[in-house]
């Protein structure tokens, strides 16, 4: 059983560099792999399935529907840059939405954003982009007209994190240690802070790991489990 586990690739079609590796990636590394879960922000945005008939979004999605095809099982948990793609994108791509978080083979899946609890803004803006209402109203506008609203978030984006201390844009440990806890679990795969790594922590005396998966802005890579043992694979 081996099982991949990627996020964080930020994919848009002026970024070639991150595009060509990801194609090798579900060409080589992914290929013959029982499961690949991607766990968020694969897009460095996602305006709405409408889009999915733009050219570089279809090739995407082609990509992953052949893996599927060849038998591997695919996944994907939403991030806090592609929240609202949906049920057409997940048909499209042969892929299964996941809920964050969620336990798959003993391991807790999220994305990671809701383990940034010291990021008061952040966590204020994550409980509007997620409601209902807000997304009925932006869905409602034009492909055009949410191209625009996203390019404005991502330059106020830009400034807000650069004037953010770099601690609270990392994971909380309480909220760390309250997510294995709740879900019984010993392992913990995420990714959002871009900070790759595993951590090694004691639960209520249980010996836990946290691994947290690398963006895809600099080199990229994955986490590998197989058989049970995970290994991060850097490029
Ligand atoms: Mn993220």
């Amino acid at each position: 059983m081996r099982s991949l586990y990627i996020s964080d690739l930020h994919l848009h079609e002026e970024r070639p560099a991150a595009n060509e590796r990801f194609f090798r990636f579900v060409e080589e590394d992914a290929a013959g792999a029982d499961a690949l879960y991607v766990l968020g922000d694969l897009f460095e945005y996602w305006i709405g399935d409408e889009d999915l008939e733009t050219p570089f979004n279809a090739i995407v999605v082609s990509f992953f529907r052949r893996l599927a095809a060849a038998g591997t099982r695919l996944y994907f948990m939403h991030g806090n840059r592609d929240f609202l793609l949906g049920s057409r994108f997940a048909a499209a791509a042969g892929i299964e939405l996941l809920a964050d978080p969620s336990v798959n083979d003993g391991i807790l899946l999220m994305h990671g954003d809701t383990l940034c609890i010291d990021d008061i803004d952040y966590q204020n803006w994550r409980r509007t982009a997620r409601d209902a209402a807000w997304q009925r109203g932006f869905l409602a506008k034009s492909l055009d007209e949410r191209r625009a609203v996203v390019h404005g978030l991502r330059e106020k984006s830009k400034e807000v994190i650069g004037a953010k201390p770099a601690e609270i844009m990392d994971v909380n440990d309480g909220a760390v240690r309250e997510a294995l806890r709740r879900h019984g679990v010993t392992r913990l795969v995420h990714g959002h802070t871009h900070r790759p790594g595993v951590h090694r922590l004691a639960v209520d005396g249980r010996r836990c790991e946290r691994w947290v998966l690398p963006d895809w802005y600099g080199a990229g890579g994955y986490l590998e489990v197989v058989q049970g043992k995970p290994r991060l694979v850097r490029w």
